[in-house]
């Protein structure tokens, strides 16, 4: 995992693309909620399912198909107020699949633990991108809070919050240009 406040940080940050009739705290708490919805499997270890099995940590809660059916679930039970195929609610239902992709890929670049299975269940192999910024963070509160907090949100502020507040920013200042 990279933190949950980062994994957040970057499914809102998609709101910026929703259409004006799906804006507001409801899609703001659905990205948040989705982007980190993943991690969710880390029930498995009280369970005992090990790390590296297909249902494990990082395992089919992270994958491709995870992220589209509870993209579209939530988009389904959340969103129904718009039109059902619809462009804006099919760009809603995008984004909320995104969110929850956005979590994996995430993932993907951080330095320690396994790989991400984004592709189970066709496919079992974990995957970690060849560039991995991102210092790991420890999965129990406690051991986050002890002391190497101050040094990960640090690591992500550089690799994850600046670059998002760039695009961000140009998006904001493109879009101001094009209502000029
Ligand atoms: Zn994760």
């Amino acid at each position: 995992v990279a933190t949950v406040i980062t994994h957040a940080l970057v499914g809102v940050s998609l709101a910026t693309a929703a259409p004006a009739a799906a804006r507001g705290p409801r899609l703001v708490l659905a990205l948040a909620a989705l982007s980190v919805l993943p991690d969710a499997d880390v029930i498995g270890f009280q369970l005992g399912i090990p790390y590296g099995h297909p249902l494990g940590h990082r395992g089919f809660t992270h994958s491709l198909l995870f992220s589209l059916g509870a993209g579209l679930a939530v988009a389904r039970s959340g969103f129904g107020g718009l039109a059902p195929g619809s462009r804006d609610f099919r760009r809603v239902a995008g984004l909320l699949v995104l969110a929850t992709v956005s979590h994996g890929v995430l993932d993907a670049f951080t330095d320690a633990g396994r790989g991400i299975g984004f592709f189970i269940p066709f496919d079992n192999a974990r995957i970690f991108f060849p560039w991995r910024p991102l210092v790991t963070s420890p999965l129990e509160a406690r051991a986050f809070l002890d002391g190497r907090a101050t040094s990960i949100l640090a690591n992500e502020a550089l690799w994850v919050w600046l670059p998002l507040g760039v695009v961000l920013l140009g998006l904001r200042l493109g879009r101001g240009r094009r209502n000029d």
